[in-house]
């Protein structure tokens, strides 16, 4: 279904993000009918660029992050969409050019995303209002990261609030706008399978893992102040624990969805310091360590970090939550897992074993959901029990196309120009997120603790498995 005519200016415009994920992903949306013709896209930035030169650069990161086969004449009709302004968010030049760029006429959605990291941002949401480009109707996007702290994060929230209604704002967390992620929701509340299992009378624990093989360079300067627990813990991973956690909201909208999300957040357990590890990739001779990588031979940021939280509420009291996410690991694998509790009693004898399903939600690659079942072994071999999976990958079950169309960013930006807030990040949710991270950052940086070396390629470093061990229980394999 095609989402109303918008005008959609993309402050960062020649930014990394939209040449690999905003345009190419707006390319697709526009090939599948959903962007019509009577749509604009308008890129903002600084440096000077004219308009030709901007729809070449498109162009070309269509061809390279686009989808495989794309029809040329599909390339240019979108193109004829685009056009350019160069404006200083900070400075005065180009706003006038900008707004007279936009349409006035009723029925077109005005929205402006942010992608162009934190510092500018005040700024741009200033300029906005002063040069009468931001009427009640537009809506802003903003990119991660959202804050540094609580503290940043209220004072960002507060100076947008100056300009903005909460209804205007779309704090973007890719990560819900994955298929699988949506999906979750749809297993959960949409099955009554689920639903009566998931709580701490038959869940044993959930794992949430992020694993990523490529390092830092690059961005070694922006994640050394940051590290995994602030660029991905505090948001992605907590976004999937909240989904994972949260009470059945009474409607799927945006509200009913937050408040949910973010009564899991105010349950959220302060963590022990034994109960995280912090790791650090060192060389495989290859390539380079975190340290090279960061150009920082002292940093004690953590490339890796392991932890296990409980949230304290009727549902899940005393059901562990084992979260890990890091980066130069063996694999990269995405996955939420729901273990589910061993059977009380085995009727077919000690032989057989003790057996326990497992849901497993994967989010990268092959996105899909497998449920672990116990059966028979086949075969004249007796009453013995083997673990085997029912799969569905979403690829294979939804047809060629699914992988194709479920990128993150295309789906939220189509979101945004419905005024559709379910899957974005409301102020509060973020703030209540800092809340419960920063203690934990602020007791490491107190202590003066190093993480862990680990080395590239491993699964982590050593810490990581006996902080499930000495539990239990294990880590599910990464590969
Ligand atoms: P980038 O450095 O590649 O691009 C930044 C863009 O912002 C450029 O177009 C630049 O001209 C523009 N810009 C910077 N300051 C400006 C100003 N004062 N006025 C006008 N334009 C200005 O950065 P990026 O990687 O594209 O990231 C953009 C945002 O998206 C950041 O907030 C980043 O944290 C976030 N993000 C990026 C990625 C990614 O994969 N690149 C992923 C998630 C989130």
């Amino acid at each position: 279904i095609p989402v109303d005519p918008f005008d959609l200016v993309i402050f960062g415009g020649t930014g990394d993000l939209a040449r690999r994920k905003i345009l190419p992903g707006l390319f697709r949306r526009f090939c599948a009918g959903q962007m019509t013709r009577d749509s604009r896209i308008i890129g903002a930035a600084r440096g000077d660029m004219d308009e030709t030169a901007y729809r070449d650069m498109v162009r070309e990161a269509i061809a390279e992050f686009g989808p495989s086969r794309s029809e040329a004449c599909a390339v240019e009709d979108f193109l004829s969409c685009l056009g350019y302004v160069s404006v200083d968010a900070r400075g005065d030049d180009g706003w006038c050019d900008l707004k007279s760029a936009l349409r006035e006429e009723e029925g077109i959605v005005r929205a402006f995303y942010f992608s162009v990291g934190p510092s500018p941002l005040k700024k741009l949401a200033e300029r906005l209002r002063q040069h009468g480009l931001a009427h009640d109707e537009v809506r802003i996007v903003v990119e991660k990261p959202f804050g540094h702290n609580l503290a940043s994060a209220r004072a960002l929230n507060e100076e947008l609030a100056r300009h903005f209604d909460e209804s205007q704002i779309y704090r973007i967390d890719h990560y819900l706008g994955k298929e699988t992620v949506q999906n979750l929701m749809a297993v959960r509340f949409g099955n009554m399978l689920f639903e009566p299992l998931w709580n701490a009378q038959y869940v044993d624990h959930i794992q949430i893992t992020v694993a990523e093989t490529v390092g830092v360079s690059g961005r070694g300067s922006y994640y050394d102040k940051s590290g995994a627990m602030r660029d991905m813990v505090q948001n992605h991973l907590m976004q999937l624990l909240c989904l994972i956690a949260m009470e059945p909201p009474a409607r799927f909208d945006p509200d009913a969805v937050r408040d949910e999300k973010l009564k899991v957040i105010r349950a959220l357990d302060p963590v022990d310091p034994d109960q995280i590890v912090r790791g650090q990739y060192t060389s495989d001779g290859a390539m380079a360590s975190y340290r090279e990588d960061v150009e920082n031979a002292a940093s004690k940021t953590e490339s890796f970090i392991a932890l296990k939280c409980y949230i304290s509420n009727w549902r899940w009291a005393n059901t562990p939550f084992y979260l890990r996410t890091g980066k130069r690991l063996s694999d990269r694998a995405s996955e939420i897992a729901v273990v589910f509790k061993e059977t009380p009693h085995s009727i077919f004898g000690i032989d057989s074993g003790r057996h326990r399903n497992v849901l497993s939600i994967r989010l990268q690659p092959n996105e899909g959901m497998t449920l672990g079942v116990t059966i028979k072994e086949p075969g004249p071999g007796g009453m013995r029990l083997v673990d085997v999976p029912l799969d569905m990958t979403f690829a294979e079950a939804l047809g060629p196309d699914a992988e194709e169309a479920a990128d993150a960013y295309e789906r939220l930006i189509m979101d945004v120009i419905r005024g559709n807030q379910t899957l974005f990040m409301r102020g509060d949710e973020v703030e209540a997120a800092w809340a419960w991270t920063d203690p934990l950052i602020e007791g490491w940086e107190r202590r003066g603790d190093s993480p862990k070396p680990y080395d590239a390629g491993s699964a982590g470093p050593d810490d990581a498995a006996f902080l499930i061990n000495r539990d239990g229980r294990r880590w599910r394999r990464i590969k």
